[in-house]
């Protein structure tokens, strides 16, 4: 079967290696070739999800509602290839560099607001995105996803890295990823799960549909 990219994600040679890539400015000092800017999967989960051959569905040109956008390496990415694309980060100081990565992408929207609070960004973010991408490696993943479900339209695919340390240290990876699929049923059925061992240590991806 042919891989499944989004339209505006090509594979491409950086250096003799095949890449993943977007065209856009680059950001975290990746390789470039002409417009195009290598995808790190090392340094992005969503990066990883595609690279392991998930189904996430990205077409090209959809709402995105990002959630743990940090600096903007991945959000960037997927600025490059989407429509309108809200990017939610809590802490300020990589809120600024994601302002700079914002500069020379329009349809890149950054929110210094806490994805625990979705109240305080519903008037910004539109109804009925077409994807939530979450990456906020901290306690309560799957209850991040439940309370920003309300975003999603019904046909819509949450794109989820699950960091197991950032739930609890001290328990089997394993363990923490099935009480979080367990949790995460409550407003979501579950397409696709698969480690991410090989970019990203004690991860796990997911793709979800709203129930
Ligand atoms: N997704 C980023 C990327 O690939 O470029 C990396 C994200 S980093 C693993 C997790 C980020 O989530 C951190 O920047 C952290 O500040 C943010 N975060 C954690 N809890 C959050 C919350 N409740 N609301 C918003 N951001 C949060």
């Amino acid at each position: 079967m042919s891989e499944q990219l989004p339209e505006g994600v090509k594979r491409r040679a950086f250096d003799g290696t095949d890449r993943l890539a977007t065209r856009g400015e680059p950001v975290y000092g990746e390789p470039t070739d002409g417009a195009w800017r290598a995808w790190n999967p090392h340094r992005s989960k969503l990066g990883a999800m595609l690279e392991v051959g998930m189904d996430t569905g990205l077409e090209g040109g959809e709402t995105v509602l990002y959630l743990g956008a940090a600096s903007g390496t991945t959000v960037s990415h997927v600025a490059d290839f989407a429509g309108p694309t809200y990017a939610v980060e809590f802490a300020a100081r990589p809120v600024r560099d994601l302002l700079e990565t914002a500069d020379s992408r329009e349809r890149l929207f950054p929110l210094l607001k806490d994805a625990r609070k979705p109240a305080t960004y519903a008037h910004v973010v539109e109804s009925d995105v077409d994807v939530i991408v979450q990456d906020v490696a901290t306690r309560g993943q799957a209850r991040v996803a439940l309370e920003n479900r309300q975003f999603l339209a019904d046909d819509g695919r949450l794109l989820l890295a699950v960091k197991a340390r950032s739930e609890d240290v001290t328990r089997e990876p394993a363990a923490v990823f099935e009480d979080v699929r367990e949790e995460l049923a409550a407003g979501y059925e579950v397409l696709e799960a698969k480690r991410l061992e090989e970019y990203h240590t004690d991860h796990l991806g997911i793709v979800a549909r709203p129930r």
